[in-house]
């Protein structure tokens, strides 16, 4: 049995972007665990980040990141993985106040990059992976990046995927995947079920669940790159 560990920025990041060769895995027998870096609580957001909970059509006294989390633990049970949640900030917490801003260039006092560096190394040390998967950053959001950068000053040498559905838009590059993971009926099935579960995203991202599938059954295979 291998170890296959997923770094995710947020919660959703490693379902819709390789939920099918997790779920192979989990199939084929190994130990799949995924890791959402930016799962922290705020307990009155302002703002942007207020905006960002009341446009997926949730009253302010939601709890956004104690739903959200929800919806991660059912997802990871579609296909049995284990789940650990990293307490830090999404960017809407830390300065960044527009949606251009998430994908511009990092904010010079945003020091996220040096804590998630020593969390991410102490839990992979702990983890063990055989394979540990990251994000490419497609799309260039600024969690997604701080996240492939964070990888990279642990010194491990994660695989790293695209970033779904950020690359509907930025669409294929020249460079060479090392691992092109062909959907099986049973992956997409199993990837369908655990974007579903993010409930709260479905109707911003996606239009809804039926939007959400339209787009996802296009998909046919998950593409690996190395660092
Ligand atoms: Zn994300």
């Amino acid at each position: 049995m291998r170890h296959i560990v997923a770094i995710s920025p947020h919660l959703d990041d490693a379902a819709f972007s390789v939920g099918g060769l997790l779920a192979a895995r989990a199939r084929a027998g190994d130990r799949v665990t995924i890791v959402t870096c930016f799962t922290g609580n705020v307990a009155r957001p302002q703002g942007f980040a207020l905006a960002c909970q009341l446009d997926k059509g949730l009253d302010p006294q939601v709890d956004y990141m104690a739903l959200r989390r929800k919806e991660d633990h059912a997802a990871c049970a579609v296909i049995g993985a284990e789940t650990i949640h990293l307490p830090f900030l999404e960017a809407p917490h830390r300065g960044y106040a527009s949606a251009p801003e998430l994908f511009a260039a990092r904010r010079m006092d945003d020091g996220m990059l040096q804590p998630l560096t020593y969390a991410l190394r102490e839990v992979v040390d702990d983890l063990a992976p055989d394979l540990l998967l990251g994000p490419r950053a497609i799309g260039n959001h600024v969690d997604h990046w701080m996240v492939r950068d964070a990888l990279a000053a642990t010194g491990r040498t994660p695989m790293l995927w695209e970033d779904w559905p950020y690359l509907r838009r930025a669409g294929p590059t020249d460079d060479m995947p090392v691992v092109r993971h062909r959907l099986s009926d049973a992956d997409r099935d199993a990837r369908l079920a655990m974007c579903e579960a993010y409930e709260s995203q479905l109707g911003f991202q996606f239009g809804g669940a039926a939007g959400l599938e339209a787009l996802i059954s296009g998909v046919i295979e998950e593409r690996l790159y190395p660092v």
